[in-house]
């Protein structure tokens, strides 16, 4: 689209910026777009002509979700696997290796349709910018692909050769660290801006996690890394240790770890520089304890929202439905959950240019079907995304 484009009469703006409140709340607002980036925020009434207009009707309009953490190259799917969950068996972890059987023997257009399926899913609800890892081709080969694919679709890629740890090096684990930051690296550094590992009892010990990370620091990726999710763990503090952009899942935190995640805190003010990004989809679909965001919060460390959305243990690329599920169980207010959604998953990914809506962001806008935010806690499972806009075009 060419000209500018004009978002007038929106009844509560939510900038992340200046304004009213956490979520600097504009109201009865508008915002000129030009060349994809917000050029001016301010009152309807005195908004500049434009080339292209879209009538909010009086309606909330948000930053695009920003969703931080997505593992969406995969084939096949595990809904069975879910049955049984729920009829009493417990998660573990290790339904990952099924899901790499299966795509392992797919085809690059069978992988690529199915990130795409649900990439177009999650930004009709309001998913501007998404995350994707790979980690279920565990080979050479099929991390590589998995990245070239995942990079046709997004800009924040992240190599997760160390998911788990494959079958086929079940007896001699050091052998495939020795693969992963060899070959594996080499080969998926191209196509990744991340690396990540599943630091956790039946993945990867603390010390496999901290040579894999600093191999991809070596080669130029940031990191983040799966910490603490199903038990207490060293995950956290070495993602600190680090300079992890974000430590994610922070189910079972001891009070060192979120004292060594709030020592992370920049000296304005603006948070931690290691991000607590939460996934209560994961909870919810493997029916365990939520992590406790109000503890990190009142520690001052920046906490994040994203879906996990993978076949295994959160199939849901919704973020309205993981901050209902942060406002209801995880004591977090919804102002809270909807900044650790847009804001939160921007810092996650160290970006300043999304996850606001203030001159000189991207512009990535979502028109809600609801006059205020409150209403993506207050009316769950309700497909309140009236439109979404993303780099200033409206989808
Ligand atoms: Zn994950």
């Amino acid at each position: 689209m060419s000209g500018s484009l004009l978002v007038d009469n929106i009844g509560e703006l939510v900038t992340n910026g200046a304004g009213e409140g956490p979520l600097g709340i504009r109201r009865n607002a508008a915002v000129l777009v030009e060349e994809g980036r917000v050029v001016w925020v301010g009152p309807s009434a005195y908004a500049p002509a434009a080339d292209h207009h879209v009538d909010a009707g009086g309606a909330a309009v948000l930053p695009g979700f920003v969703d931080s953490h997505a593992h969406l190259i995969f084939a096949g799917d595990r809904a069975a696997e879910f049955a049984a969950r729920m009829a009493g068996q417990p998660y573990t972890g290790g339904g990952i290796r099924t899901t790499v059987g299966a795509t392992r023997a797919a085809t690059d257009d069978e992988l690529r349709v199915t990130v795409r399926r649900l990439r177009g899913e999650a930004l009709r609800q309001g998913t501007t910018t998404m995350e994707i890892k790979s980690g279920y081709g565990l080979t050479v080969a099929d991390e590589a692909r998995s990245l070239r694919i995942a990079a046709e679709t997004s800009t924040e890629t992240t190599f997760l050769g160390a998911h788990v740890v494959p079958a086929e090096y079940a007896d001699r684990p050091d052998d495939y660290v020795g693969l992963v930051c060899g070959p594996m690296l080499a080969a998926a550094a191209p196509y990744a801006k991340w690396i990540d590992v599943f630091c956790e009892q039946g993945a990867f010990d603390v010390d496999h996690a901290r040579a894999i990370l600093a191999c991809g620091q070596a080669a130029g990726l940031g990191v983040r890394l799966h910490a603490n999710q199903l038990g207490p763990g060293p995950g956290v503090q070495l993602g600190v240790e680090l300079d992890a952009a974000s430590v994610d899942h922070c189910t079972h935190l001891s009070d060192a770890d979120v004292a060594a995640l709030a020592a992370t805190a920049h000296t304005d003010g603006s948070g931690t520089r290691t991000v607590a990004t939460l996934l209560p989809g994961a909870e919810f679909s493997t029916r365990s304890p939520y992590p406790d965001a109000r503890r990190l919060l009142d520690a001052g460390v920046t906490v994040a929202l994203a879906t996990d959305c993978n076949p295994g243990s959160s199939y849901t690329s919704s973020m309205p439905f993981c901050v209902a599920l942060a406002v209801r169980e995880m004591r977090m207010a919804p102002a809270e959950a909807v900044w650790a959604a847009t804001a939160g998953g921007a810092r996650a990914l160290r970006r300043d240019d999304i996850g606001v809506l203030t001159p000189g962001a991207r512009a990535d806008l979502v028109v809600l079907d609801a006059p205020s935010h409150l209403h993506l806690a207050y009316r769950p499972g309700v497909p309140l995304i009236r439109q979404v806009i993303r780099n200033g075009v409206p989808q």
